[in-house]
């Protein structure tokens, strides 16, 4: 099938953002140079782009120090969302944990600096919260040489992180543990920590069809704080700029919303922020009754489909489909797939952590596409750079993406996918929502109202 995409128009984006911008975790000041870029790619295509707030819980910056009892320091990053520590910092006796298991959790850990490597999940972490150490010495595992961003997520949450925490690379690791000291000292703080506004970047291109409905094109555009984001998300940011100049220009069907969202890595913000914007303005016009005359239709309802980029542009890699929808859906890839014998992993009923998420939570369907390549272990650190990506590698997926669009939403007479998520997709958020509505605890305009204050 013949496709326009163009490897090196996304590409020249990537570089953009990953080289002249670099890292750029939500809300922070290269998010926002990044917003502006993407929004000048929409408004220089003639789209009419705007921007939307969503609040979120973040930073600038973090900063930290690990000093042994000779003053020598040992080279280390702080934890993205690291305690802050008095200007003298934590010291403690050394425990070391071979392994995060709940084996080695005892009253030792009381007051201690605890060297170990990173390998907590949530559960185990908040058990060792309970034996009271005072600092936290994470040591990356030996097939990344690099120093990591979040390693299990939770640190992002000031809640449950409550530790100064640092990460060492496997290599400083292994030579602190070769020749570990009686005590170690760690001194952090993070910068501008709080409620904070990031933006969303919105774009929409007007169908030529009859149709009123609205079809989703979204990939989120910040990274974590500490790498580039080459692969994750820059790809897939790069793709859908370069998507909307092919649609701009042999034009569309259907009513396409390019959204490049923020925040997606400190937990999903821009997109949450997104849906629950359009959930509110639903409650209030079916409140005051003023839904659109004609069908009686809210903004969300119009909402029918989402197309999700997330992890693109690797050099060499693997293709997948996720699909949280009617079985059509993935019917539709495998189909194409066969066609155009284009190798492509496809999951079912599969609630990933994406910003198609909080869509699938209010009923509607979604297909997310990616490609993880061979340096996957790279994601979320410095190492996600633009130098395991290609033109290609872009252009591999997204030429795909463009074909199945094509095919599937273009060429059809009627739009061929339900907007309901079937029994399976259902028990999969069901499950994941763990009994709790989609925004619980989450009121996106008093945060707004709050992060604006400062
Ligand atoms: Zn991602």
């Amino acid at each position: 099938m013949k496709t326009r995409f163009d490897g090196k128009k996304a590409f020249a984006h990537l570089s953009v953002l990953t080289e002249d911008i670099g890292p750029r975790h939500g809300s922070s000041r290269n998010e926002i140079k990044a917003a502006k870029y993407i929004y000048k790619h929409f408004k220089d295509l003639g789209l009419k782009p705007t921007y939307q707030d969503y609040p979120i819980y973040s930073f600038e910056r973090a900063e930290a120090t690990l000093t042994r009892p000779d003053g020598s320091e040992v080279p280390c990053e702080p934890f993205p969302m690291t305690a802050r520590t008095p200007p003298q910092g934590v010291s403690g006796k050394v425990v070391f944990l071979e392994d995060a298991h709940e084996a080695f959790l005892d009253e030792r850990l009381a007051g201690s600096i605890v060297v170990t490597f990173n390998n907590f999940n949530r559960t185990l972490y908040e058990e060792f919260l309970k034996f009271k150490p005072a600092g936290l010495v994470s040591i990356q595992s030996a097939h990344s040489q690099l120093h990591v961003a979040s390693p299990w997520r939770l640190d992002l949450e000031r809640e449950v992180q409550t530790l100064p925490s640092v990460c060492l690379t496997y290599k400083d690791g292994v030579a602190l543990i070769h020749d570990l000291p009686e005590t170690l000292t760690i001194r952090s703080k993070t910068f501008g920590e709080g409620w904070r506004v990031g933006k969303n970047v919105i774009a929409d291109l007007a169908g030529t069809g009859p149709s009123d409905d609205v079809i989703i094109v979204c990939a989120h555009y910040d990274s974590v704080w500490i790498g580039p984001g080459a692969f994750d998300n820059g790809g897939g940011i790069a793709a859908i700029m370069e998507l909307a100049r092919v649609y701009r220009e042999k034009g569309s069907k259907y009513n396409l919303r390019f959204c490049a969202f923020g925040g997606e890595e400190m937990g999903l913000w821009g997109s949450k922020g997104y849906v629950k914007s359009l959930q509110d303005l639903d409650k209030k016009a079916r409140k005051t009754n003023t839904c659109e005359a004609s069908q009686n239709r809210t903004e969300l309802d119009r909402i029918r489909f989402v197309l999700n980029l997330d992890m693109v542009g690797m050099y060499h890699g693997r293709s997948n489909a996720l699909v949280l929808g009617p079985s059509d859906i993935a019917a539709s890839v495998r189909f194409l797939s066969n066609r155009l014998r284009y190798p492509i992993g496809i999951q079912e009923d599969k609630v990933y952590s994406s910003d198609n998420r909080y869509f699938n939570f209010l009923g509607i369907p979604s297909l997310s596409f990616n490609r993880c390549g061979f340096a996957d272990g790279q994601g979320h650190t410095a190492g996600d750079t633009i130098d395991n990506c290609s033109p290609e590698g872009i252009a591999h997926i997204s030429q795909f993406v463009e074909s199945w669009i094509d095919e599937y939403l273009m060429a059809l007479h009627r739009f061929p996918f339900k907007r309901a998520l079937p029994t399976s997709s259902q028990q999969s958020v069901d499950k994941l929502l763990n009994g709790k509505t989609p925004f619980h605890a989450y009121d996106r305009a008093a945060l707004l109202k709050q992060a604006k204050k400062k």
